[in-house]
């Protein structure tokens, strides 16, 4: 696994990354979860920029400023909703590397990540897992510009499960 990768039990806004992943709904406008999480701690100017923002779609990503919070830039990102027959990981992927293309194309050199679609949306926790790190590892091997990529994990179930996929990656 590539050595940028760092894997952290935490609460991802209070982290100082340059940018922070939300798993947002595809309205942009705001939820449970680390979208509530997020938004309380940035403060209303994030979600008047979100609402600017026409939504976003599955798989897909869009930046903000970061408000109130440590870091200066959100980049939202709408996990799958966990489906029989869907392309699940497919779209979990997505997620994960429209999330860093977009880092990439707004200079940004350290983002940490949530365990997208882990919570209501659904998706088991190791397969979730497994597509996270192999999605960011594939992309690092292609990229020489981020220094960090974080991935908090919010309890320790979390944090074991993605120690455990790290090893095999
Ligand atoms: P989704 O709708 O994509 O499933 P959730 O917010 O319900 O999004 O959950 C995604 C993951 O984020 C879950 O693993 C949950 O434990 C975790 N999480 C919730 N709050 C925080 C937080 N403040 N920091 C980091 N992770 C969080």
């Amino acid at each position: 696994m590539d050595k940028r990768i760092e894997i952290v039990k935490g609460d991802i806004t209070q982290l100082n990354t340059d940018a922070i992943v939300n798993a947002a709904n595809s309205s942009l406008l705001g939820g449970g979860g680390v979208d509530g999480a997020i938004h309380r701690a940035a403060g209303p100017g994030l979600l008047e920029e979100c609402r600017s923002l026409n939504g976003c779609r599955t798989g897909e990503a869009k930046i903000t400023k970061g408000y109130s919070l440590k870091a200066r830039h959100v980049i939202h990102t709408v996990g799958p909703i966990y489906r029989n027959g869907q392309d699940n990981a497919i779209l979990l992927r997505s997620c994960y590397l429209r999330s860093l293309e977009l880092a990439v194309s707004n200079g940004i050199k350290s983002i940490a990540f949530p365990s997208i679609s882990t919570g209501v949306y659904g998706y088991p926790l190791e397969e979730a897992a497994m597509v996270a790190l192999t999605a960011v590892n594939d992309f690092l091997g292609k990229d020489d510009t981020l220094e960090k990529v974080v991935m908090v994990c919010f309890d320790d179930r979390n944090l074991k499960v993605l120690s455990t996929a790290a090893a095999g990656v």
